[in-house]
């Protein structure tokens, strides 16, 4: 009987040890050793959590921040700040990750939140009252996921700011004040130049909110329908944390 409980127990032990994913460079009892802050910057529609992640040092001179899941029928991209958080730690840059910007669109896959507004187009720099998939809200800032973003970046103010979407496959180098790193961007993340213009004019977008209040440079990266996921996963985040002058 003895024995068999001893048996019993090793076999139960084994199967505690579960094996770390894939790639994965965590080391046994480092859980997420790259992340030095954890914050909820603010609630959804429906209560869902926004969270950030913030990596690196904190000293570093450079603050960047980056995002992904604006559109929740954008998932792919995710990934890649997930895989930043996951890592090793980062040295070199002060980086915030917010993976999911629009959890209750991720939730239902649509490109909207949980009232139906693009949040997109919701920010309340150039906004214009349009309906359809680019439903802009009933007034500027008027959902909740749109305010907790400003009160985040109007107290982080990072230098650098990456907002990814999906199917576009480009970066947008059409502003002049922050082409250069756009230009850095295209080349660092292996993704052509390309012009994102909203058909003419952008009302209400993020990148146009940003690059208008404040100093830093905010520029908009598109990957592909379907970008891979080792390249999700593993490239782009190192990819990502070099471009923007961190190192491990
Ligand atoms: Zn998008």
């Amino acid at each position: 009987m003895r024995r068999a409980l001893g048996t019993a127990l090793v076999v139960l032990a084994a199967l505690l040890v579960v094996p770390p994913p894939a790639g994965a460079v965590r080391a046994a009892g480092e859980e997420r050793s790259a992340v030095v802050q954890t914050r909820v910057v603010g609630l959804s529609v429906k209560g869902r959590k926004i969270m950030a992640y913030r990596v690196g040092n904190p000293d570093a001179k450079v603050t960047a921040v980056a995002m992904a899941t604006m559109h929740g029928n954008e998932p792919a991209t995710r990934h890649i700040l997930r895989g930043i958080r996951d890592g090793r730690k980062v040295k070199g840059l002060d980086l915030w990750v917010i993976p999911t910007y629009n959890p209750d669109g991720l939730a239902r896959h649509t490109r909207r939140n949980a009232h139906g507004v693009d949040l997109n187009r919701n920010f309340p720099y150039r906004w214009a009252d349009l309906d359809g998939s680019y439903e802009s809200g009933p007034h500027a800032a008027s959902e909740p996921e749109t305010r907790a973003v400003m009160a985040f970046f109007d107290e982080i103010r990072p230098r650098y700011v990456v907002s990814f979407h999906q199917p576009l496959h480009g970066v947008d180098t059409s502003v002049p004040s922050v082409r250069r790193f756009a230009l850095r961007l295209s080349r660092g993340l292996n993704l052509p130049r390309k012009r994102f213009v909203c058909g003419g004019v952008c009302h209400g977008t993020f990148t146009q909110w940003f690059n208008h209040r404040y100093r830093g440079k905010a520029v908009t990266v598109e990957y592909a329908a379907r970008p891979g996921q080792h390249r999700m996963r593993h490239r782009a985040p190192r990819q990502l944390v070099r471009t923007l002058g961190g190192h491990y």
